[in-house]
């Protein structure tokens, strides 16, 4: 079924094909200008319409009944090649005839011979890199000098494995992995012309599990309908869909975020238990991590290829690490997929990362002492040393420690501002109960909480409760209206008061997330790694 409804939709003209518009439009336009190339390079991830791009240019280039730069669909040519039965259109998968006598056989021989009913003989060669050195020198002479009938269209997922003779006589276009926003577009058709009705959320999930894979997102659709189902919500899909493997990352990057070494360690156990390939792991860890290193920069627009969970931890403490941070651990992550490249299946560079991303950089210590971050969930708090309490402001508990030598820079942002306004409370009143805002608000948003926990009341102006936060898109997600009225309400039962709140960056605020990760020399799982590597907790 699933192969059956990619089929049975597969896109039969060039306006059929609603992505890779810059393939699309080129190609057209050679055809139009009568000057087509005798050798393509379609590079690409698997499954974004390779070859249905090369079927489809066959089709136009052998319609005798052209309409405009579109096959007819109804001429003996458009029949033939839609059928898979035009002789003169050689589909070769490479992966299958990788030697030199197959390459003689089905091409250098096959080209000679003019066509047998079509204007050009197309032959399209599908995962081309599998071919061995032999056939590729073969294949370069006829590349050389083509016959002016013959038309090749090579087709790769790994083009830095096809030599660069042959890449210089091709003509290249780079296929680009479909969204997720286009991929359910796609999805949504598909279902409705199907006549069943598929939850959004559904369809979501699909484009995230193919990683832009058109033909793998039309697969897994394919097994859903295939329940018989009228409408299908995510507890019907659940029985078809692949686990998430990114949602193993987000649970990782998470522990990690919360300090938990031995909760990561356990983590690793149990990914060596179920079999999960590392390298696939580290690539969706780093992943998440990119995606926070873009938000951090301001760049949010990626956050929607992820689950609302995994979206929270990017936007929010993945944010907040700060773009060094980010950056060591990306670098920490390339190497240990290096690690594992090389290694023997051991989960030791796994463990090497928990160690790693755990142990702060000497440099940071923290200025200020902040309050803590509150997870949306009731945990236990990370290990983290209390300073005493008249050195700090806001919240009483879970304090971070002082650096040491640091001098304590008092809060004098926003204390004298407090104006004459409709808001009765002093902005020290706001201050004192903020964290019991922020479990407020997190209980009707996870992710407003954590924005909320790099905030801080900064001032009382023109009757507004000026809320400070590290980021842009930290302000713009709290001003958002539905947000807005989330705190509002929020304030309204805790401060017992009607608030109006604005969103402000204040330069220099940190988002307390990123400092309250700190190790344990207690935790006995982190010794043991710490001892195996010869590491030590830096503080
Ligand atoms: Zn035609």
């Amino acid at each position: 079924m699933g192969l059956a409804l990619y089929r049975k939709y597969r896109p039969q003209t060039f306006g059929d094909l609603t992505d890779q518009v810059h393939v699309r439009v080129t190609l057209q336009n050679e055809i139009g200008a009568g000057k087509i190339a005798h050798a393509y390079l379609f590079a690409g991830p698997r499954g974004i319409g390779k070859t249905t791009t090369a079927r489809i240019f066959a089709k136009v280039i052998n319609c005798t009944d052209r309409k405009g730069n579109e096959p007819c669909l109804a001429c003996e040519a458009c029949l033939s090649i839609q059928d898979n039965k035009a002789v003169d259109i050689l589909e070769i998968d490479a992966a299958s005839h990788t030697g030199v006598d197959a390459v003689r056989e089905n091409i250098i021989e096959s080209v000679r011979f003019t066509p047998a009913r079509l204007k050009y003989k197309v032959f399209i060669i599908d995962e081309v890199h599998m071919l061995s050195t032999a056939a590729f020198n073969a294949l370069l002479k006829t590349l050389e000098e083509p016959p002016a009938h013959a038309i090749f269209i090579l087709a790769t997922t790994e083009t830095h494995k096809v030599p660069a003779t042959i890449l210089s006589r091709c003509q290249r276009f780079d296929f680009r992995k479909i969204g997720v926003p286009d991929l359910v577009k796609r999805l949504a058709t598909l279902a409705s012309k199907e006549e069943v009705d598929v939850d959004t959320e559904v369809l979501k999930d699909i484009a995230r599990a193919a990683g832009g894979s058109l033909r793998d997102a039309e697969s897994m659709l394919g097994q859903i309908l295939a329940l018989g189902e009228k409408r299908v919500t995510r507890d019907e899909a659940a029985l078809v869909l692949p686990h998430s493997d990114l949602d193993l990352a987000r649970q990782f990057l998470d522990v990690i975020h919360r300090g938990r070494g031995g909760d990561a360690l356990q983590l690793i156990d149990k990914l060596v238990a179920d079999g999960v390939d590392f390298a696939r792991f580290l690539e969706d860890t780093q992943r998440l991590l990119r995606l926070g290193l873009l938000a951090a920069m301001g760049e949010t627009s990626g956050l929607s290829e992820l689950d609302e969970p995994g979206a929270a931890l990017v936007s929010g403490p993945l944010a907040g690490w700060g773009t060094p941070r980010l950056l060591a651990a990306i670098e920490t992550i390339m190497t240990a997929q290096e690690r594992v490249k090389r290694g023997d299946g051991s989960p030791l560079p796994l463990e090497i990362v928990v160690a790693t991303l755990l142990a702060p950089p000497p440099a940071a210590a923290p200025t200020v002492s902040m309050p803590a971050p509150v997870a949306p969930k009731p945990v236990a708090p990370p290990p983290v040393k209390k300073a005493p309490a008249e050195a700090s402001f806001g919240a009483p508990e879970n304090i971070l420690p002082l650096a040491k030598g640091e001098p304590l820079v008092p809060p004098q942002a926003g204390e004298g501002v407090s104006s004459p306004s409709a808001i009765t409370l002093p902005l020290e009143a706001f201050r004192e109960k903020w964290q019991q805002l922020i479990v407020a608000a997190g209980e009707v948003s996870h992710s407003l909480s954590y924005v909320l926990n790099g905030s801080k009341p900064e001032a009382i102006e023109a009757e507004k409760l000026i809320i400070g936060v590290p980021f842009a898109f930290h302000r713009d997600r709290l001003n958002d209206h539905k947000n807005r009225r989330t705190v509002e309400d929020a304030c309204e039962k805790i401060f017992g008061c009607k608030v109006c709140i604005e969103g402000l960056v204040v330069e220099g605020l940190q988002n307390p997330a990123s400092e309250v990760v700190s190790v344990s020399m207690e935790d006995p799982v982190i010794k043991n790694v710490l001892d195996a590597f010869g590491g030590r907790v830096v503080s």
